[in-house]
Protein backbone atom coordinates (compact mmCIF):
# COMPACT_ATOMS: atom_id res chain seq x y z
CA UNK A 1 0.00 0.00 0.00
CA UNK A 2 1.20 3.65 -0.65
CA UNK A 3 -0.25 6.96 -0.71
CA UNK A 4 -1.27 6.24 -4.75
CA UNK A 5 -2.96 3.33 -3.40
CA UNK A 6 -4.64 5.16 -1.02
CA UNK A 7 -5.65 8.53 -2.83
CA UNK A 8 -8.08 5.99 -5.23
CA UNK A 9 -10.48 6.39 -2.08
CA UNK A 10 -10.85 9.91 -3.33
CA UNK A 11 -11.60 10.90 -6.60
CA UNK A 12 -11.92 13.84 -7.77
CA UNK A 13 -14.85 14.70 -8.66
CA UNK A 14 -16.42 13.45 -5.28
CA UNK A 15 -13.37 15.84 -3.38
CA UNK A 16 -14.93 18.75 -5.57
CA UNK A 17 -18.25 18.26 -4.79
CA UNK A 18 -17.46 17.78 -1.02
CA UNK A 19 -15.23 21.01 -0.73
CA UNK A 20 -17.76 23.17 -3.24
CA UNK A 21 -20.89 21.67 -0.72
CA UNK A 22 -19.43 23.17 1.93
CA UNK A 23 -21.57 25.71 4.21
CA UNK A 24 -21.21 28.22 7.05
CA UNK A 25 -22.04 25.40 9.75
CA UNK A 26 -19.52 23.72 8.47
CA UNK A 27 -17.05 25.78 8.18
CA UNK A 28 -18.06 27.47 12.22
CA UNK A 29 -17.52 23.69 13.32
CA UNK A 30 -14.41 23.18 11.80
CA UNK A 31 -13.12 26.13 13.52
CA UNK A 32 -14.54 25.46 17.07
CA UNK A 33 -12.64 22.03 17.06
CA UNK A 34 -9.17 21.94 18.46
CA UNK A 35 -7.85 19.01 16.00
CA UNK A 36 -9.82 19.39 12.67
CA UNK A 37 -10.94 15.96 10.29
CA UNK A 38 -10.50 15.79 7.03
CA UNK A 39 -14.21 16.77 6.27
CA UNK A 40 -13.45 19.67 8.68
CA UNK A 41 -10.31 20.60 6.21
CA UNK A 42 -12.56 20.18 3.01
CA UNK A 43 -14.60 22.78 4.65
CA UNK A 44 -11.76 24.61 5.14
CA UNK A 45 -10.85 24.94 1.95
CA UNK A 46 -13.99 26.07 0.55
CA UNK A 47 -15.57 28.93 -0.79
CA UNK A 48 -17.80 29.04 2.06
CA UNK A 49 -14.53 29.71 4.53
CA UNK A 50 -13.55 32.88 2.55
CA UNK A 51 -15.80 35.05 4.82
CA UNK A 52 -13.87 33.26 7.85
CA UNK A 53 -10.44 34.26 6.71
CA UNK A 54 -9.37 36.47 9.15
CA UNK A 55 -10.71 34.00 12.14
CA UNK A 56 -8.44 31.12 10.47
CA UNK A 57 -5.15 33.24 10.14
CA UNK A 58 -5.72 33.97 13.67
CA UNK A 59 -5.74 30.32 14.54
CA UNK A 60 -3.02 29.46 12.51
CA UNK A 61 -1.17 32.40 13.77
CA UNK A 62 -1.67 30.89 17.13
CA UNK A 63 -0.94 27.16 15.95
CA UNK A 64 2.44 28.13 14.60
CA UNK A 65 3.35 29.79 17.49
CA UNK A 66 2.63 26.80 19.48
CA UNK A 67 4.66 24.31 17.82
CA UNK A 68 7.48 26.59 16.11
CA UNK A 69 7.82 30.15 18.03
CA UNK A 70 8.59 33.06 16.43
CA UNK A 71 11.14 31.07 14.42
CA UNK A 72 12.26 31.07 10.38
CA UNK A 73 14.51 29.05 8.86
CA UNK A 74 16.46 30.26 6.06
CA UNK A 75 17.76 28.37 2.68
CA UNK A 76 19.34 28.95 -0.78
CA UNK A 77 18.87 27.00 -3.15
CA UNK A 78 21.61 26.49 -5.26
CA UNK A 79 21.20 25.56 -8.83
CA UNK A 80 24.08 22.87 -10.64
CA UNK A 81 22.47 22.28 -14.06
CA UNK A 82 19.51 23.17 -16.55
CA UNK A 83 19.83 20.07 -18.40
CA UNK A 84 16.45 18.27 -18.64
CA UNK A 85 15.11 15.57 -20.79
CA UNK A 86 11.57 15.75 -19.90
CA UNK A 87 8.55 17.80 -21.63
CA UNK A 88 6.76 19.32 -18.60
CA UNK A 89 5.04 22.63 -20.38
CA UNK A 90 4.94 24.49 -17.60
CA UNK A 91 8.55 24.56 -16.81
CA UNK A 92 11.43 27.10 -18.56
CA UNK A 93 14.13 24.50 -18.54
CA UNK A 94 12.01 22.04 -20.25
CA UNK A 95 13.59 19.43 -23.47
CA UNK A 96 10.90 21.52 -25.42
CA UNK A 97 12.78 24.71 -24.82
CA UNK A 98 15.93 25.91 -27.43
CA UNK A 99 17.96 27.49 -24.04
CA UNK A 100 21.66 27.73 -23.38
CA UNK A 101 22.27 24.39 -21.28
CA UNK A 102 24.95 24.44 -18.76
CA UNK A 103 26.12 21.50 -15.93
CA UNK A 104 28.73 23.20 -13.65
CA UNK A 105 31.67 21.82 -12.73
CA UNK A 106 32.79 20.88 -8.97
CA UNK A 107 35.00 23.89 -8.48
CA UNK A 108 32.17 26.25 -9.76
CA UNK A 109 29.48 24.41 -7.23
CA UNK A 110 31.92 24.91 -4.09
CA UNK A 111 32.32 28.47 -5.41
CA UNK A 112 28.97 28.81 -5.60
CA UNK A 113 28.47 27.42 -2.35
CA UNK A 114 30.95 29.57 -0.51
CA UNK A 115 29.23 32.75 -1.74
CA UNK A 116 26.04 31.35 -0.18
CA UNK A 117 28.03 30.31 2.89
CA UNK A 118 29.70 33.59 3.39
CA UNK A 119 25.87 35.15 3.15
CA UNK A 120 25.20 33.19 6.19
CA UNK A 121 23.68 29.91 5.14
CA UNK A 122 23.82 26.73 6.51
CA UNK A 123 20.90 24.90 4.78
CA UNK A 124 21.05 25.07 0.83
CA UNK A 125 19.18 23.04 -1.46
CA UNK A 126 20.62 21.46 -4.96
CA UNK A 127 18.11 21.40 -7.72
CA UNK A 128 18.70 20.32 -11.12
CA UNK A 129 16.58 19.70 -14.25
CA UNK A 130 15.69 15.71 -14.76
CA UNK A 131 18.74 14.27 -17.30
CA UNK A 132 19.94 11.52 -15.49
CA UNK A 133 22.07 10.11 -18.36
CA UNK A 134 23.84 13.32 -17.91
CA UNK A 135 23.15 14.42 -13.91
CA UNK A 136 23.24 11.12 -12.46
CA UNK A 137 23.68 9.87 -8.99
CA UNK A 138 27.25 10.16 -8.75
CA UNK A 139 27.51 13.91 -10.01
CA UNK A 140 24.92 15.00 -7.02
CA UNK A 141 26.99 12.83 -4.27
CA UNK A 142 30.09 14.00 -5.70
CA UNK A 143 28.96 17.20 -5.58
CA UNK A 144 27.18 17.04 -2.11
CA UNK A 145 30.86 15.80 -1.11
CA UNK A 146 32.51 19.10 -2.27
CA UNK A 147 30.49 21.27 -0.37
CA UNK A 148 29.30 19.27 2.88
CA UNK A 149 31.88 20.89 5.42
CA UNK A 150 30.00 24.26 4.29
CA UNK A 151 26.25 23.66 5.06
CA UNK A 152 24.88 21.72 8.07
CA UNK A 153 21.74 20.56 6.24
CA UNK A 154 21.78 19.68 2.08
CA UNK A 155 18.48 18.94 0.71
CA UNK A 156 17.78 17.51 -2.99
CA UNK A 157 15.64 18.83 -5.58
CA UNK A 158 16.15 16.70 -8.54
CA UNK A 159 14.79 13.53 -10.33
CA UNK A 160 12.71 11.27 -8.53
CA UNK A 161 14.84 8.03 -7.23
CA UNK A 162 14.89 4.41 -6.05
CA UNK A 163 15.47 3.44 -2.08
CA UNK A 164 18.95 2.61 -2.78
CA UNK A 165 19.73 6.34 -4.44
CA UNK A 166 18.84 8.32 -1.96
CA UNK A 167 20.63 5.79 0.27
CA UNK A 168 23.59 6.77 -1.85
CA UNK A 169 23.09 10.00 -1.04
CA UNK A 170 22.56 10.02 2.64
CA UNK A 171 26.36 8.81 2.67
CA UNK A 172 27.54 11.53 0.99
CA UNK A 173 25.89 14.06 3.22
CA UNK A 174 22.72 14.69 2.10
CA UNK A 175 19.24 14.76 4.07
CA UNK A 176 16.34 16.13 2.71
CA UNK A 177 14.25 15.61 -0.64
CA UNK A 178 12.15 18.38 -2.02
CA UNK A 179 9.63 16.44 -4.90
CA UNK A 180 6.63 18.25 -5.65
CA UNK A 181 3.85 16.35 -7.23
CA UNK A 182 3.28 19.87 -9.57
CA UNK A 183 -0.76 17.96 -9.70
CA UNK A 184 -2.66 15.22 -7.88
CA UNK A 185 -4.96 15.15 -11.14
CA UNK A 186 -4.01 12.19 -13.06
CA UNK A 187 -5.31 13.11 -16.12
CA UNK A 188 -4.27 16.97 -15.86
CA UNK A 189 -0.64 14.92 -14.76
CA UNK A 190 -0.57 13.21 -18.27
CA UNK A 191 -1.58 16.34 -20.22
CA UNK A 192 1.63 18.59 -18.38
CA UNK A 193 4.05 15.75 -18.78
CA UNK A 194 4.92 15.67 -22.27
CA UNK A 195 7.52 13.37 -22.15
CA UNK A 196 10.19 11.90 -20.18
CA UNK A 197 10.54 9.54 -16.82
CA UNK A 198 8.05 12.17 -15.06
CA UNK A 199 5.42 11.17 -16.96
CA UNK A 200 5.26 8.49 -14.69
CA UNK A 201 2.26 9.57 -11.98
CA UNK A 202 2.84 6.66 -9.74
CA UNK A 203 6.41 6.41 -9.79
CA UNK A 204 6.24 10.43 -8.47
CA UNK A 205 3.98 10.34 -6.07
CA UNK A 206 5.55 7.64 -4.57
CA UNK A 207 8.77 9.33 -4.04
CA UNK A 208 8.23 11.37 -0.61
CA UNK A 209 7.88 7.28 0.67
CA UNK A 210 10.85 5.93 -0.89
CA UNK A 211 12.92 9.00 0.42
CA UNK A 212 11.46 8.26 4.00
CA UNK A 213 12.30 4.91 3.65
CA UNK A 214 15.93 5.20 3.19
CA UNK A 215 16.11 7.60 6.09
CA UNK A 216 15.92 11.49 4.79
CA UNK A 217 15.04 13.17 7.69
CA UNK A 218 13.18 15.96 5.72
CA UNK A 219 10.86 15.67 3.27
CA UNK A 220 9.20 18.81 1.03
CA UNK A 221 5.78 18.44 -1.02
CA UNK A 222 3.62 20.43 -2.98
CA UNK A 223 1.73 20.76 -5.73
CA UNK A 224 2.49 23.92 -8.29
CA UNK A 225 -0.51 26.12 -7.48
CA UNK A 226 -2.06 27.71 -11.03
CA UNK A 227 -2.01 24.11 -12.84
CA UNK A 228 -5.07 22.04 -11.09
CA UNK A 229 -8.27 23.26 -9.61
CA UNK A 230 -6.29 25.15 -6.36
CA UNK A 231 -8.74 23.92 -3.30
CA UNK A 232 -8.59 20.14 -4.27
CA UNK A 233 -5.00 19.92 -5.15
CA UNK A 234 -4.86 21.53 -1.59
CA UNK A 235 -6.88 18.88 -0.23
CA UNK A 236 -4.86 16.03 -1.87
CA UNK A 237 -1.83 17.65 -0.82
CA UNK A 238 -2.95 17.52 2.68
CA UNK A 239 -4.19 13.95 2.66
CA UNK A 240 -0.41 13.00 1.28
CA UNK A 241 0.94 15.07 4.27
CA UNK A 242 -0.92 13.26 7.13
CA UNK A 243 -0.03 9.65 4.88
CA UNK A 244 3.76 10.44 5.54
CA UNK A 245 3.35 11.94 8.72
CA UNK A 246 2.04 8.12 10.02
CA UNK A 247 4.22 6.16 7.74
CA UNK A 248 7.44 7.97 8.37
CA UNK A 249 7.15 10.31 11.83
CA UNK A 250 10.50 10.54 12.24
CA UNK A 251 11.18 12.95 9.15
CA UNK A 252 10.10 16.40 9.39
CA UNK A 253 7.75 17.53 6.51
CA UNK A 254 7.06 20.62 4.81
CA UNK A 255 4.78 21.94 2.13
CA UNK A 256 5.76 24.45 -0.18
CA UNK A 257 2.83 26.41 -2.41
CA UNK A 258 4.86 27.35 -5.64
CA UNK A 259 3.23 29.59 -7.90
CA UNK A 260 3.23 29.31 -11.72
CA UNK A 261 6.47 32.38 -12.49
CA UNK A 262 7.15 34.30 -15.69
CA UNK A 263 9.38 31.70 -17.73
CA UNK A 264 10.99 30.83 -21.11
CA UNK A 265 8.08 28.80 -22.97
CA UNK A 266 5.15 31.45 -22.00
CA UNK A 267 3.18 29.06 -20.18
CA UNK A 268 0.38 30.41 -18.49
CA UNK A 269 -1.48 29.29 -15.19
CA UNK A 270 -4.66 27.32 -16.16
CA UNK A 271 -6.35 28.01 -12.67
CA UNK A 272 -4.49 31.27 -11.55
CA UNK A 273 -4.70 31.38 -7.69
CA UNK A 274 -5.16 35.20 -5.84
CA UNK A 275 -3.36 35.88 -3.20
CA UNK A 276 -6.65 35.51 -0.77
CA UNK A 277 -7.37 31.86 -2.01
CA UNK A 278 -3.36 31.37 -1.45
CA UNK A 279 -3.71 32.24 2.54
CA UNK A 280 -6.76 30.39 2.59
CA UNK A 281 -4.76 27.61 1.75
CA UNK A 282 -2.22 27.71 3.79
CA UNK A 283 -4.54 28.80 6.83
CA UNK A 284 -6.34 25.40 6.04
CA UNK A 285 -3.24 23.17 5.78
CA UNK A 286 -1.66 24.99 9.21
CA UNK A 287 -5.23 23.93 10.79
CA UNK A 288 -4.89 20.43 9.47
CA UNK A 289 -1.37 19.55 10.02
CA UNK A 290 0.28 21.65 13.17
CA UNK A 291 3.53 19.96 13.23
CA UNK A 292 4.26 20.73 8.98
CA UNK A 293 6.50 22.94 8.47
CA UNK A 294 5.33 25.40 5.67
CA UNK A 295 7.47 26.77 3.10
CA UNK A 296 7.58 30.27 1.18
CA UNK A 297 9.81 31.20 -1.70
CA UNK A 298 11.03 34.03 -3.37
CA UNK A 299 8.90 33.58 -5.78
CA UNK A 300 6.33 35.56 -4.10
CA UNK A 301 6.91 39.12 -3.84
CA UNK A 302 8.14 40.47 -0.85
CA UNK A 303 4.83 42.52 0.01
CA UNK A 304 3.26 39.13 -0.08
CA UNK A 305 5.74 37.41 2.23
CA UNK A 306 5.99 39.96 4.85
CA UNK A 307 2.24 39.65 4.88
CA UNK A 308 2.22 35.50 4.94
CA UNK A 309 4.95 35.96 7.98
CA UNK A 310 2.47 34.94 10.60
CA UNK A 311 0.35 32.62 8.91
CA UNK A 312 2.04 29.50 9.74
CA UNK A 313 5.37 29.91 7.39
CA UNK A 314 8.65 28.42 9.04
CA UNK A 315 10.89 28.28 6.14
CA UNK A 316 11.69 31.47 3.48
CA UNK A 317 14.01 31.26 0.59
CA UNK A 318 16.44 34.33 0.54
CA UNK A 319 18.55 36.01 -1.97
CA UNK A 320 17.94 33.21 -4.79
CA UNK A 321 19.06 32.79 -8.26
CA UNK A 322 17.21 30.00 -10.38
CA UNK A 323 20.12 29.71 -12.75
CA UNK A 324 23.05 27.98 -12.52
CA UNK A 325 26.53 29.67 -11.87
CA UNK A 326 24.16 32.65 -10.91
CA UNK A 327 25.47 33.96 -7.43
CA UNK A 328 29.12 33.83 -8.68
CA UNK A 329 28.08 35.80 -12.09
CA UNK A 330 25.51 36.83 -14.19
CA UNK A 331 23.50 33.79 -15.51
CA UNK A 332 20.02 35.34 -16.04
CA UNK A 333 19.71 33.98 -19.38
CA UNK A 334 20.16 30.20 -17.86
CA UNK A 335 17.68 30.56 -15.35
CA UNK A 336 14.46 28.27 -14.61
CA UNK A 337 11.65 31.14 -14.16
CA UNK A 338 12.26 34.61 -12.36
CA UNK A 339 12.10 35.05 -9.26
CA UNK A 340 9.93 38.40 -7.56
CA UNK A 341 11.46 39.14 -4.05
CA UNK A 342 14.94 39.66 -4.95
CA UNK A 343 16.04 41.04 -1.11
CA UNK A 344 19.25 40.08 -0.12
CA UNK A 345 19.79 37.25 2.59
CA UNK A 346 20.76 40.41 5.08
CA UNK A 347 17.50 42.43 4.28
CA UNK A 348 15.25 39.87 5.33
CA UNK A 349 17.00 38.62 8.38
CA UNK A 350 16.96 42.68 8.76
CA UNK A 351 13.42 41.98 8.42
CA UNK A 352 12.73 39.28 9.94
CA UNK A 353 13.91 40.40 13.33
CA UNK A 354 12.12 44.11 13.44
CA UNK A 355 8.98 42.08 12.98
CA UNK A 356 9.52 39.86 16.37
CA UNK A 357 11.01 36.77 14.47
CA UNK A 358 14.54 34.92 15.03
CA UNK A 359 16.17 34.40 11.77
CA UNK A 360 17.30 30.69 12.01
CA UNK A 361 20.44 29.73 9.51
CA UNK A 362 21.00 26.40 10.86
CA UNK A 363 18.59 24.36 13.07
CA UNK A 364 20.66 21.29 13.05
CA UNK A 365 24.05 19.31 12.77
CA UNK A 366 25.11 15.92 11.67
CA UNK A 367 27.11 15.41 14.19
CA UNK A 368 24.62 15.65 16.97
CA UNK A 369 23.99 11.66 14.91
CA UNK A 370 27.03 10.70 15.19
CA UNK A 371 28.10 8.08 17.98
S1 LIG B 1 9.85 20.82 -14.00
FE1 LIG B 1 11.75 19.71 -13.64
S2 LIG B 1 11.56 17.90 -14.91
FE2 LIG B 1 10.06 19.31 -15.67
S3 LIG B 1 11.06 20.40 -17.35
FE3 LIG B 1 11.36 21.59 -15.46
S4 LIG B 1 13.31 20.94 -14.65
FE4 LIG B 1 12.65 19.39 -16.15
Amino acid sequence: MSFFDDIQKYPLADVQRQINSSTDADVQRALSREKITVDDFAALLSPAALPHLEKMAQKAHRQTLKRFGRTILLYAPLYLSNECANGCIYCGFSGENKIPRETLDLDTIEREARVLHKQGFRHVLLLTGESPMKIGNDFLAAAARRIRHLFSSIALEVYPMEVNGYREMIANGVDGLTIYQETYDPELYDRMHLYGRKKDYKFRIETPERGGEAGLRRIGIGSLLGLGEHRSEGFYTGLHALYLSRKHWRTHLTISFPRIRPADGGFQALNPVSDREMVQLMCALRLLLPDVGLVMSTRESAELRDNLLPLGVTQMSAGSCTAPGGYGEDAEHLEQFSIDDDRTPAEIEQLLRKRGYDPVWKDWDAALMAD
